[in-house]
This record gives structure tokens, sequence and C-alpha cells, in this order.
């Protein structure tokens, strides 16, 4: 009884994903993995190296060049934070910009970086006592995982949500690019080929479109005590 789970946690764009899933972690005693930051990490590789941009994609490259990129978390001494290195260097702030969002799906939808990418969460989920966040966490990566969530909320909540917290960043962006980002991120994420966004089977729903994030994580940490306590 209470032995450690995986919790895998999917679902759209800009729905606090990431914010439950770490708080999850630091309440249970787990290790927080944010994929979206491995899949956003390659994404500016692609974007240094110049096989990004708004006109072009040179997937060949990219694909050429996966054994290339290394991606690694580690802890941020002052925060406590797990944040995301690209070759050696921490690349946490440089993968949350717009330009980053605006291309990331295009990188997450080819197989091979899946491949590599989803290699490296099973590899870190094999000692269980994770909390994990992204799109296909639920369906490919931890089919088996004891609790699964799945968070959504209206695109305009979303919107609304992730503009300000670009602009409490400094970043110059409007309100309808953000949007638009999110909607368009969704529709890429929801029709790709490999690895889809869907539901996983089982999967708790969590829609937050009226909720404040702080008001629901008190349901969602005794959703993962009820299933820790099952094990
Ligand atoms: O979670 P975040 O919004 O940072 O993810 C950025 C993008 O990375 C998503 O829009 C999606 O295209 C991709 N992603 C994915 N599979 C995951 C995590 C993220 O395809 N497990």
């Amino acid at each position: 009884m209470g032995n450690k789970i995986i919790i895998a946690i999917d679902g759209h764009s800009s729905t606090g994903k990431s914010t439950v899933a770490r708080r999850l972690a630091k309440e249970l005693g787990y290790v927080y993995v944010d994929t979206g930051a491995m899949y956003r990490s390659v994404t500016l590789y692609a974007m240094e190296n110049n096989f990004i941009n708004k006109e072009e994609f040179d997937i060949q490259s990219l694909e050429s060049e996966l054994s290339k990129i290394n991606i690694r978390f580690e802890i941020n001494a002052e925060t406590g934070r797990n944040e995301v290195a690209l070759n050696g260097i921490n690349v946490e702030k440089k993968i949350r910009t717009l330009e980053v969002s605006s291309h990331v799906s295009k990188v997450a939808a080819i197989s091979k970086v899946r491949t590599k990418l989803v290699e490296q969460q099973q590899e870190m989920g094999k000692e269980k006592g994770i909390v994990m966040d992204g799109r296909d966490i639920g369906t490919v990566v931890f089919p088996n995982a004891a609790l699964k969530l799945f968070m959504t909320a209206t695109a305009k909540d979303r919107a609304e949500r992730r503009y300000k917290e670009l602009i409490e960043k400094g970043e110059d962006v409007s309100y309808e690019d953000v949007l638009k980002n999110v909607v368009n991120r969704d529709h890429i994420d929801s029709t790709r080929k490999d690895s889809p966004l869907r539901k996983a089977e089982g999967a708790v729903v969590i829609d937050n479109s009226n909720l404040t994030l702080e008001g629901q994580f008190e349901q969602i940490l005794k959703i993962a005590k009820d299933a820790i306590a099952k094990q």
C-alpha cells in the first residue's frame, strides 16, 4: 500500500498543466518532468541552426543531427526547480518565447524526434515517483500509469492566461497572436499522425475554464493521494 506511482498529465496548450504537475510533485516528494520543455529545446536547436524559420523547415537536417542534441534536466540551486539544459546550457528561459511556441508543434510532429524523446522519458519513469506532463504521456509514454489526468479549458481562457504570463515576462506580444498560437498548436497536436493529443483511456478530465488553479489543486491532490493509497 502507498507505493510510488507514475502520474501522467496531458491536455491542451496553456491549461496550467505544468503548474499543477510541479506543485503535485512537490507535495508528494516526486520528480517533476516537463516534456514540453524537451520538445521546445529541440525546436530551439532547430532555430539556432537555421533549420526552421517562418517560411521553411529543413526536416532532414534536423533529423540527421538528432544524435547531437542532448537534453537533460538539472536542479536550479536557487529555485529548487528542475530546469532544462540543451547541450549543457540552461535554456529554461529561451524556450518559453512565442517564437519557440510558434514552431514547436511542427517539430513535435516528427516521428524521429518523438522516438528519441519518448525513450528518454520512459527511462526517467523507471523508478516511478514521477509526475510527467505533456500531450502523449497517458497514451504513449506511460499507458499503464496508475493515475492519468486530462486538462482542458476554453481557448479564450487559456490564451488570456498565457498572454498575461508572457507580458509579465516582458515579451512584446498581442493577445490575438497568443490566441492564434494556442488554437494552432492544439490543431497540429491533435491531428498529427504520430501520437496525436487524445484523452487517454481512464484519464480523469479536469476542465478549469472557470476555476482558478488554486481552487482546483486540493481536488487534484486528493485524487492523487487516493491513487497512491491503492498501490
Ligand atoms: O507543454 P508545452 O506547451 O510546453 O508543449 C509545447 C509543445 O510540445 C506542444 O504544443 C506539443 O506540440 C509538443 N509536445 C508534444 N508531446 C509532449 C509534450 C509537448 O508533442 N509530450
